[in-house]
């Protein structure tokens, strides 16, 4: 069964096995021993495909099992001790730590080594990770390029590269990065590239930087499976005593995010003090807290973690049933984002929105979206706001 770094809940698999999808006996038995029974159909579609090394834009979110989609084509295909032939691009530290967990696992029976270099952690243990040679890389963007320009990795011999969660990335604010690093790799290469999203400067980045690449899109039309939408439009001042409401409601793991740091600490701190089992993640925390934080979670110790959206988007962990943003996110993405880290696989769960009369409008572009109202709902003890064109006047109610 799975362990270390590789989180594990329910996923939807297809019919079929492993081995049709061309890959080798050591990686079949290395997927069979971990229990994995079934492709995932972001796994069928991708691995033949990858394994005769076209370029492949896979659409997908977080949960569908793209990490094995790439991990074993690249562990198939690679051979050991020839310098850095793979580089996977991951937008978080704790995606990248992920990636890596699985790529030790399939890369064993292959003799291959993978190096992780994520910034926020320090460069010593990075140094001497690569001066063992590494065969695969799995970097942030940001510090891949710090060791690039210490002249402490060469990109020059890379062959497969895999731009993981390309949405997220550009999120981030790393586009000129993952300019930078597309421009110094070798022409010839295999690019594969996952996105949750198709924006455009994603479409740019594909026509510029891949080769006809086949498009496999499993991504859900209209609405997530799996997850029932909730609103409560609450005054200003009510939005802490309806989460507190909320968090009494449902009492199981429970994902509550905040669009500032500063919030997210605040709140830690107050349910901290009602003696709720809280922890926490944002980007001004150590990378050890971090990790600390999504383990204390992962394994139920603590069933409430708070997060921005930078520090969210890494998170997965099995079993989350309630995603509560305390604040409306920024955008439509943000929202599909954050409500993914809950019902992942085949998994229920449930995504309830505390807005303001201030946050209608970004409601109705998230409804556009998922092509449904979200059901107006009230929290214990907790007046609703009455939104306009529902108000019944007075003088009509008297009637
Ligand atoms: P990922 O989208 O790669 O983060 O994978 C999501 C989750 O699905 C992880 O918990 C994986 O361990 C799990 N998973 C991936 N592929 C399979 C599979 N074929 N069968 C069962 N679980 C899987």
């Amino acid at each position: 069964m799975l362990t270390g770094g590789i989180p594990q809940h329910p996923v939807e698999t297809t019919a079929g096995s492993f081995r049709e999808l061309g890959l080798s006996q050591p990686i079949v038995e290395a997927v069979e021993k971990i229990g994995f029974e079934h492709p995932t159909p972001i796994q069928a579609a991708v691995i033949p495909t990858a394994l005769q090394g076209q370029d492949v834009i896979g659409l997908a979110q977080t949960g569908s099992g793209k990490t094995a989609a790439f991990s074993l084509p690249i562990a198939e295909r690679l051979t050991h001790g020839r310098g850095v032939r793979a580089l996977i691009l991951s937008p978080t530290r704790e995606i990248a730590m992920q990636t890596k967990a699985f790529l030790d696992i399939f890369g064993a029976d292959h003799n291959l080594s993978t190096a992780c270099l994520i910034g926020a952690v320090k460069m010593k243990p990075q140094l001497a990770a690569l001066k063992k040679t590494p065969d695969i890389l799995v970097a942030t963007p940001g510090r891949l390029l710090d060791h690039v320009m210490r002249r402490s990795v060469s990109l020059d011999a890379i062959e497969q590269l895999v731009l993981d969660e390309a949405d997220h990335m550009l999120d981030l604010g790393f586009l000129p990065q993952m300019r930078d690093i597309l421009r110094r790799l070798p022409r010839e290469r295999q690019t594969m590239m996952f996105s949750a999203t198709m924006p455009d400067t994603i479409e740019m980045i594909a026509k510029e930087f891949m080769r006809e690449p086949v498009r496999v899109d499993i991504t859900p039309q209209g609405a997530a499976s799996g997850i029932s939408h909730r609103l409560y439009v609450v005054k200003a001042e009510d939005k802490r005593p309806a989460l507190l409401a909320l968090l009494q409601q449902e009492l199981g793991s429970t994902l509550v995010f905040t669009r500032r740091k500063m919030d997210a600490d605040w709140l830690y701190h107050i349910l901290q003090r009602q003696g709720h089992p809280v922890t926490r993640m944002h980007s001004d925390l150590s990378q050890g807290k971090r990790v600390q934080s999504l383990e204390r979670f992962r394994k139920g110790s603590h069933r409430i973690l708070v997060a921005t959206d930078i520090a969210g988007r890494g998170i997965d962990v099995p079993g989350i049933e309630h995603v509560i943003n305390f604040d409306i996110p920024e955008t439509v993405e943000d929202y599909i984002h954050r409500g993914g880290r809950t019902a992942r696989g085949a998994a229920q769960g449930i995504v309830s929105t505390i807005a303001t009369w201030q946050d209608l409008a970004m409601v109705k572009q998230i409804e556009t979206t998922l092509g449904e109202k979200i059901p107006r709902c009230a929290v214990g003890g907790i007046e609703p706001w009455v939104e306009m064109e529902k108000k019944p006047s007075r003088e009509r109610r008297r009637v």
